[in-house]
């Protein structure tokens, strides 16, 4: 079609203030200068407090120069002035559970790193980490590629492949014991993945080790668990939980140690939140410093009664995965045919719950199951989740940047909106506190390279799902 990734043809590349970039993906900048003023706009700076209005920021290369009201702020000569009057400025979003691979239709599964990487940045996505990879070496070297300006995508945090026990799927590490979780942590952590993630049916003994052998390695550890709680994860020392309750099974009545309860989500729909058992998680992992990602978008895919997809979803995908989706969607959302609308409600007072107990909430797409939430514009539908969850538009910015920023540790870069940080921000149109949708995102900046979502779009219509 319009590009062939990885095969470079010229290899031409030019200098931009934010670093270099391949001559060809110049085409999809909407502006470039040394110097860009985004004048007159509302900015809500990550730090979860209130929205300034009438503000101009300075970008200088890759960098936030200044960031300050309209009228006390001086252009500097030569800039390239940007009227954002009746627009927002968030920062860059940071998704924490942004696969590289999606899975969509009836068995379907592809490494996106063309199209993924283009729809993460033209949603605003400019970080992710991977949490879970089918394919750990084509993320390191995308991630690799990315930095270099040849291929366009978000900053990539990579993990290596997912560590399972013997019941798990054929393309997981499963593993025959913490020996081997040792093994395979050190071999993948020389070869460059930042993070790790364990995955349902993990044991304990194999997990504790999983979780030292990397930290050893100075990397870390997520899980999406089942058949070890949260309590006990938090205890082998774990960094990051997803899914929120949706994976935590040490609620469940049956539960057995190292076993994964079948069904046990069913018996949450009344679950007591303020109970001392879901307070002792929230205290433990609060006291851990271990942060949840919550991923609601991909649940709500097959939530009974639920709204209908984003059509955008279905103009960008593939025409026959589209159709696949398109009929699997009508069949779990069926009233009375999908998961339940009770447990789901449930997840999200968990997840507010969490936050105002003092934890620390960050967000991510994954976009897997039967492909209802594709990279980028499940991340957007987040953003509507968890407003409809109850936290206010500066909180769910807070969520999706600054606090993934935290988890990554890399907040002393980017998640705000302040000076000196490195220009990772997305231009909305609209006043996003009245929208309430990304889906007016125009440009992302990423390292000071302000990329035409519109653009980065057409480039890909028709082909996510695929390559
Ligand atoms: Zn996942």
């Amino acid at each position: 079609m319009k590009y062939v990734p990885f095969v470079l043809i010229a290899s031409v590349f030019i200098t931009l203030p934010g670093g270099t970039l391949a001559q060809d993906l110049s085409q999809f900048t909407a502006v470039q200068g040394p110097v860009i003023a985004l004048t007159n706009v509302k900015v809500i700076d990550g730090t979860g407090g209130p929205p300034s209005v009438g503000q101009t920021i300075i970008i200088r290369g890759d960098r936030i120069e200044t960031t300050g009201p309209s009228s006390g702020t001086r252009i500097p000569a030569g800039a390239e002035i940007l009227d954002l009057t009746g627009h927002t400025v968030i920062p860059g979003l940071i998704g924490l559970h942004n696969h590289s691979y999606y899975t969509g239709g009836r068995g379907r599964a592809a490494q996106l790193s063309f199209s993924g990487s283009r729809l993460y940045l033209a949603s605003g996505v400019t970080t992710i980490r991977t949490t879970g990879a089918r394919q750990p070496y084509a993320e390191i070297n995308l991630k690799k590629e990315i930095d270099e300006g040849r291929v366009i995508g978000p900053t990539i945090f990579a993990t290596g492949p997912y560590l399972t026990g013997e019941q798990g799927p054929e393309r997981m590490v499963r593993l025959e014991g913490p020996e081997q979780a040792r093994r395979v942590v050190r071999y993948w952590a020389e070869e460059g993945v930042d993070w790790f993630k364990a995955y349902t049916w993990i044991s304990r003994a194999e997990l504790g080790a999983a979780i030292d052998e990397a930290h050893r390695q100075g990397i870390k550890v997520t899980a999406h668990l089942c058949s070890v709680g949260y309590r006990e994860a938090v205890a082998l020392g774990i960094d990051n939980l997803e899914h929120g309750l949706y994976a935590n099974s040490e609620y469940a009545s049956n539960k057995q140690p190292d076993e994964c309860p079948s069904g046990f989500r069913n018996g949450y729909a009344d679950l007591d939140i303020d109970s001392p058992e879901v307070q002792a998680t929230f205290r433990d992992m609060i006291d851990n410093n271990v942060a949840m990602t919550s991923t609601l978008v991909v649940y709500e895919a097959s939530v009974s009664g639920r709204p209908p997809i984003d059509e955008r979803v279905f103009e960008m995908l593939a025409p026959e995965i589209a159709e696949e989706v398109r009929q699997m969607s009508i069949e779990f959302r069926a009233e009375g045919r999908g998961s339940s609308p009770a447990v789901f409600a449930k997840a999200m007072e968990y997840e507010r719950a969490f936050v105002e107990a003092g934890g620390l909430l960050a967000a991510g797409v994954d976009p897997t199951g039967y492909g209802a939430a594709p990279p980028g514009l499940g991340d957007q539908r987040n953003y509507e989740l968890l407003l409809e969850a109850g936290f206010t538009a500066p909180q769910v910015v807070q969520i999706m940047s600054a606090n993934g920023a935290k988890v990554l540790g890399i907040d002393n870069e980017v998640g705000t909106v302040e000076a000196g940080r490195t220009a990772d921000l997305v231009v909305i149109e609209g006043d996003l506190e009245i929208v309430g949708s990304l889906q007016g995102t125009k440009i992302v900046f990423r390292h000071g390279i302000a990329w035409d979502s519109a653009k980065l779009l057409d480039s890909i219509r028709g082909i996510v799902g695929i390559r």
